[in-house]
């Protein structure tokens, strides 16, 4: 008997791909992406691992469901603005936004006169129809162009003055101070880490003052002897005050009393107030800058600005969001604690039927992102044993957990509603994947 060299028996790239399914995905995520699937699906068949009359379905269950590899999670973290998974997630209105604009659109034209207009104005009338102490607004890439922007146009070669207790490093190694320095802003450092006072700040003004600047300590909070002078003291010291909230929310929230918000602090007399798109204003990823008309219309016509303006498909987005319904983030801010148990019970007694250990117990999230430190809210999470938690996350459905003391948390929070069966499918599906005993928690024999 002669042994057919496994290579001969390998399918040509060029007849796999004529295969009107392969063909079909091509046209869809291009060839290139399918061809190292193909390739990859030809050398398990070199190997022996793969019959090659298996092949092409292989490569069909091996195909990416879509051109871009980012994947949809569900977030069952109970932290609503997770940085790992991209902070806020787009209501169904930003994203019909990004669609409808993603071709040719009317991003710098007036479609009635046939003439050109300035680029975004939209989403500017909807952030100045939401804050009405606001006379003129300006849309950045995030949060720290802002106050890039901010720095280089209106503390060129001056001093920025800032309190020491608010010299924040906002994630990844990143620094406010360092970002402003960078610049060529000095900055002047007053007060100490716990106690700064109005009398510390009119110390350090001068001629070469270019603003005072007020950072919200998002992501930490000071307990004990502690002072910080309030933006409406601030705005009698007769200089410019920028102040960064951080955060995003354009009107109080109920739900957060003490995070600021840019209508509070631009009626307490802020010039302007600058934020993140992609925080609790629950948008696109997006730098906000609000305030005084002639020192807004200065930061548009700064050089930097086209550095650091956006695209179209945020101007869509935010606009959505700052006038469109209540997006995922404020709803799950706002979720109804009963809610939230109801949910959990119904999906426990489901998983339960099918013999997975599951209970509805209470768990407490978080707006995470660097946002309300020290706040917890009161939520209802599905437990799992604890095997559950990598086998979720490598399921075909992504789902991201939160695992605390050797137990596995489904927190429903941040999970639509209508993403429950979803959700119940995807534990089910990691099911299988477990021994009996990884399935209810007993020892594994
Ligand atoms: C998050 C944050 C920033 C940075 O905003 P990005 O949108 O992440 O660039 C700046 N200042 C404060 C107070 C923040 O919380």
């Amino acid at each position: 008997m002669t042994t057919v060299d496994p290579r001969r028996r390998v399918p040509r790239t060029d007849v796999v791909l004529a295969d009107t399914r392969l063909a079909a995905a091509s046209r869809r995520l291009g060839a290139v992406a399918v061809k190292r699937v193909v390739h990859e699906a030809q050398a398990k068949v070199r190997s022996g691992d793969l019959d090659p009359s298996h092949l092409i379905d292989a490569v069909l269950r091996a195909l990416p469901d879509r051109a871009s590899s980012l994947r949809p999670i569900l977030n069952a973290t109970g932290v609503i603005l997770h940085t790992n998974l991209g902070r806020a997630a787009l209501s169904d209105a930003a994203v019909e936004a990004i669609k409808a604009a993603s071709g040719y659109v009317d991003v710098e034209y007036d479609i009635s006169a046939g003439v050109r207009t300035r680029r975004g104005s939209r989403a500017i009338d909807a952030l100045l129809t939401r804050v009405g102490a606001a006379e003129d607004a300006l849309v950045l890439n995030n949060g720290a162009a802002a106050l890039v922007l901010a720095a280089t146009a209106l503390a060129p070669e001056k001093h920025i003055v800032v309190s020491r207790g608010e010299l924040v490093e906002i994630g990844d190694g990143f620094r406010i101070p360092d970002l402003l320095a960078s610049t060529g802003a000095r900055l002047h450092e007053v007060g100490t880490t716990n106690r700064t006072h109005l009398a510390d700040y009119q110390a350090a003004l001068g001629p070469d003052t270019g603003f005072v600047l007020k950072v919200h300590p998002s992501n930490f909070t000071i307990e004990g002897f502690t002072s910080s002078v309030t933006v409406r003291e601030l705005a009698s010291l007769g200089v410019p005050v920028v102040a960064d909230i951080g955060s995003g929310l354009l009107q109080p929230e109920p739900a957060l009393p003490t995070e600021p918000d840019a209508a509070t602090w631009l009626a307490d007399g802020a010039t302007i107030v600058t934020a993140s798109g992609d925080k609790l204003l629950g948008g696109p990823q997006a730098g906000l800058i609000l305030g005084r008309r002639d020192v807004v219309q200065t930061l548009r016509r700064h050089p930097l600005a086209r550095a650091l303006r956006v695209d179209k498909l945020t101007l869509a987005a935010l606009e959505a969001t700052v006038s469109g319904p209540a997006n995922p983030t404020i709803r799950a801010l706002r979720a109804d604690t009963e809610q939230l148990r109801a949910r959990a019970e119904a999906l426990s007694h489901e998983l339960a039927a099918h013999g997975v250990t599951a209970r509805a117990v209470p768990s407490d999230g978080v707006v995470g992102g660097g946002g309300a430190p020290g706040l917890t809210l009161p939520g209802w999470a599905v437990e799992l044993p604890e095997p559950f938690a990598v086998q979720l996350r490598l399921g075909r459905r992504c789902v991201v957990a939160r695992l605390e003391h050797t137990r596995c948390l489904l927190d429903l929070r941040c999970i639509p509603a209508n993403d429950d069966d979803e959700l119940r499918d995807a534990v089910l599906a990691a099911a299988t994947h477990l021994c009996e005993g990884h399935r209810t928690a007993r020892p594994c024999t």
